[in-house]
C-alpha cells in the first residue's frame, strides 16, 4: 500500500514539476534569444567619494526587458545564464557596452563590472577585458572588475595569476559583497585587491540595536591597513552616511545618492553631485 501511495504522491507532484521545468525552459530560450537580440541594457548606479565629496564612477548594473514578463532581475537570470553558460558571451557584452559607454564621460569618471565567478576563470576573460578597453579606448585605469568571494574559494590558483594579468593592463578589482561569502580574511592577504565593497546587508543595519556598526568599523579598519579602498554598498539615509564618514570608509554607494539610471541621465547625475554648486550632504 505504502508504495502505491508513494506512487500516487509522485503522480500527484508530476504536473507541478513539469511546470517548473517548462518555465526554467522557456527562460534559457529568452536569455539565448535575447543576447542575439540585444534586448539587455546597462543601467548605472554612481558611486560617491567621501574626501573630496564627488562622483567618482559608476557601477554598470545588466537589465533585462523581458517582452512579456518586463523587467526580470539579474537576481534570477544571472545563476541560470551561468548554468547554461551564457554567462561567458553576456558577460563580454556587458564589458564591451560598459567601455563604450563610459569612454564618453568625463576622464575622472570610472566603470564598475560585475565579472561572474564562472566568467572570471573562463579561459578568456583577459582577452575580453582587453578587447573591450582597445575597441572603446577607455585607458584600463578607468575600468573596475567586480568580483565575489565564491571566485577565490572556487579556484585561488588560476585566480592569482588573472588577477595579475588584469592589474597589467591597469585595470583594478574590487571584492564585492564583503563579508556573505565563505572565503577567509587571509584571502585579502594573497589576493591584490584593490577595493573591498561592504555588502548592503551590513550597512542597513547600522544604528540598530544590536547593529552591524562593529562590523563596519573592522573592514573599514582592515581596508586601510592593507592599502585598499573601502565602498559601503547600498547607502539609504543620512544616518547611514554619517556613520560610514565617521568611519573612515572611502566611497558609499546606494539609494540616498541615485538609484541605477539608464545611460542617457549619466551626464545629470554627474552634474547634479559634482556641479559648481552641488549640495554637500552629511
Ligand atoms: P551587486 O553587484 O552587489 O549590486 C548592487 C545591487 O544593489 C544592485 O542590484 C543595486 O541596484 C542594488 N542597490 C543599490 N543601491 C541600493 C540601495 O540603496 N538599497 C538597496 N536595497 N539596493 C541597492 P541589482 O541591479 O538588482 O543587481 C543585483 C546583483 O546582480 C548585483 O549585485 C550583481 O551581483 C548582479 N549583477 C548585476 N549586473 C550584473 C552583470 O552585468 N554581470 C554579473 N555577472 N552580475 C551582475
Ligand atoms: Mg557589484
Ligand atoms: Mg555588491
Ligand atoms: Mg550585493
Amino acid at each position: 500500500r505504502a508504495k502505491s501511495e508513494a506512487r500516487g504522491a509522485f503522480r500527484f507532484f508530476e504536473p507541478e514539476m513539469d511546470a517548473r521545468i517548462q518555465a526554467r525552459r522557456l527562460l534559457e530560450q529568452d536569455l539565448r534569444e535575447a543576447l542575439v537580440a540585444e534586448a539587455f541594457e546597462l543601467n548605472y548606479q554612481p558611486i560617491y567619494d567621501l574626501a573630496s565629496d564627488r562622483i567618482c564612477g559608476f557601477e554598470a548594473l545588466l537589465r533585462w526587458n523581458h517582452p512579456a514578463r518586463g523587467r526580470v532581475s539579474p537576481a534570477e537570470f544571472i545563476p541560470v545564464a551561468e548554468e547554461i553558460g551564457l554567462i561567458v558571451p553576456l558577460g563580454e557584452w556587458v564589458l564591451r557596452r560598459a567601455c563604450a559607454e563610459a569612454s564618453r564621460w568625463p576622464d575622472g569618471i570610472k566603470v564598475a563590472v560585475n565579472v561572474s565567478a564562472v566568467q572570471f576563470t573562463s579561459a578568456s576573460l583577459v582577452t575580453a577585458v582587453r578587447d573591450a578597453l582597445r575597441g572603446s579606448g577607455l585607458p584600463g585605469r578607468r575600468l573596475e572588475l567586480e568580483i565575489t568571494e565564491s571566485v577565490l574559494v572556487a579556484n585561488p590558483g588560476a585566480t592569482t595569476a588573472i588577477l595579475h594579468s588584469l592589474k597589467g593592463l591597469g585595470v583594478r578589482v574590487s571584492m564585492d559583497d564583503f563579508g556573505t561569502g565563505y572565503s577567509s580574511l587571509s584571502y585579502l592577504r594573497s589576493f591584490p585587491f584593490d577595493k573591498i565593497k561592504i555588502d548592503q546587508s551590513f550597512v542597513r543595519d547600522l544604528g540598530a540595536p544590536n547593529g552591524t556598526d562593529f562590523i563596519v568599523r573592522a573592514v573599514i579598519g582592515l581596508g586601510d591597513s592593507l592599502g585598499m579602498t573601502t565602498t559601503a554598498e547600498g547607502v539609504e539615509t543620512e544616518e547611514q552616511l554619517a556613520t560610514l564618514r565617521a568611519e573612515g570608509c572611502d566611497e558609499v554607494q546606494g539609494y540616498l545618492f541615485s538609484r541605477p539610471v539608464p545611460v542617457e541621465d549619466v551626464p545629470a547625475v554627474i552634474r547634479r553631485w559634482n556641479g559648481a554648486i552641488h549640495r554637500a550632504i552629511a
